[in-house]
């Protein structure tokens, strides 16, 4: 037995792997084995190469191993690896909150700490509920969020989350929550047809309702589908007219994966609060925040009994914050958002010709990311992993979405291994359909 053959035989007697029908796995498929990754590649344990075109489940937004990340890391982790949040504090926190804020859409002056896009997502749902509490309107516990939408794992999260396959099994414990239609993107105005409907939802229910909650302008998970910003700009509005709070999950779509720094830009508002992960840390660290105004800080106040008591071990931990405060100095110093303007161009326009392909439909792009649908697919997204493996053999680690094919590399991927990597898309795409 070699080295990889070990590997994967003791991975198959242990591992249960996230999101992964475990018989199918175990049965038919040949992982790939990653041994280290550099910049815009992962390597498995046989030397070979693999452009990440995922962004490693999409927190390396500056690529791999960046050197001053790792130096960085390092250099935290020799003079203070972690310590409690819980009333003492560090300058790591202290420093990165303040850079946080003065980068975030302005009125978001309160940050507070957790591990991972979930937990971000979880804070702000019982941040939300604890509010109203403390306001005096306790009736207000429902949320509203869109079909399809995806804002992770924990019980909150899977709540809100709009995917019917991973809703499912938790029917009946989950927090109550309304969906609605999300705005389209592909026919014009289709967005005030899916307002209507929310607007229809607030106004008749908003005495019952804490908060909306959106992927702002990109539904990721859900299927890479992005939606004109006047419906994010009307919900705000909708919102603030009926005292309902608006949460924006920025786990994705912050750090510019859509362009600018946040994917609220865009739409030029400022949410009452807003969740980042992904990014934030460079995928060195499990790392995220949920940013609150001073208007929700400050209904925490008064009596102790109002304080909003949460924490999990690591918030605030001495490595992510190292990080995290790393990861926005990169990003000034090395123009990462201006030079990714220009890569989201030649992605935009790979993608689009990708529809010469018959049987691939509604390409589309926002910001760093480029997706396909694959027409000729079936529900079990067996075409998705055909190219998958085509693009295995020509270098690429490009997992599918079902039969949607999409990229969402490293905002920092040099301009040669982009090219490489989309002219391995489109030949794995011809490959698989064939
Ligand atoms: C990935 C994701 C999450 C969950 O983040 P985890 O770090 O996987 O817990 C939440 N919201 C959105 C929009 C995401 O893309």
């Amino acid at each position: 037995m070699n080295l990889r053959e070990e590997i994967v035989a003791l991975d198959k007697r242990h591992v249960w792997h996230p999101y992964t029908p475990m018989d199918r796995y175990i049965d038919e498929v040949d992982p790939l084995v990653i041994d280290r990754a550099a910049g815009s590649r992962i390597f498995d344990v046989d030397g070979r190469g693999y452009l990440d075109a995922n962004s490693s489940w999409w927190v390396a937004s500056l690529g791999h191993a960046h050197p001053r990340l790792v130096a960085r890391l390092a250099q935290q982790a020799a003079r203070l690896a972690h310590v409690s949040l819980a009333g003492i504090t560090h300058e790591g926190a202290a420093r990165l909150s303040e850079e946080l804020v003065a980068v975030a859409p302005p009125g978001l002056t309160k940050v507070f700490y957790s591990d991972d896009g979930s937990t971000a997502v979880e804070v702000a749902i019982k941040l939300a509920l604890q509010y109203w509490q403390n306001k005096g309107q306790p009736q207000r516990r429902r949320f509203v969020a869109l079909d399809g939408a995806f804002h992770g794992e924990t019980i909150g999260a899977t709540s809100l989350g709009g995917v019917e396959v991973f809703r499912r099994p938790f029917a009946g414990v989950l927090l109550e929550c309304v969906h609605v239609p999300p705005p389209g993107d592909d026919a014009n105005e289709s967005y005030a047809r899916a307002f209507t409907a929310l607007e229809r939802v607030i106004t008749e229910g908003h005495r019952e309702i804490a908060a909306v909650v959106l992927e702002p302008i990109l539904q990721g998970a859900g299927g890479m589908r992005s939606y004109d910003p006047e419906y994010l700009r009307r919900a705000r509005a909708l919102c603030t007219q009926h005292d309902v709070l608006l949460v924006v999950d920025e786990v994705f779509t912050g750090y510019g994966r859509t362009g600018p720094m946040w994917a609220c830009d865009l739409a030029g508002i400022v949410p009452d609060l807003l969740c980042l992960a992904k990014g934030f840390s460079g995928g060195m660290f499990p790392m995220a925040a949920t940013l609150a105004t001073r208007t929700i800080f400050d209904a925490f106040l008064g009596d102790p009994t109002r304080a909003f008591y949460y924490g999990h071990s690591y918030c605030g931990n001495p490595l992510g914050a190292a990080v995290a405060r790393e990861v926005l100095a990169i990003y000034r110093d090395e123009s990462i958002l201006a030079k990714a303007e220009i890569k989201a161009k030649r992605i935009a326009s790979a993608f689009h010709a990708l529809a010469e392909i018959p049987g691939v439909t509604r390409p589309r792009s926002v910001g760093m990311t480029g997706a396909i649908d694959l027409a000729v697919g079936d529900y079990l997204g067996r075409t998705g992993w055909r190219v998958y493996e085509e693009a295995r053999k020509r270098g690429a680690y490009l997992r599918p979405l079902g039969d949607i094919i999409y990229v969402a590399p490293p905002l920092n991927i040099p301009d040669a291994d982009l090219d490489e990597l989309l002219t391995i898309v489109r030949e794995s795409v011809i490959a698989a359909i064939g």
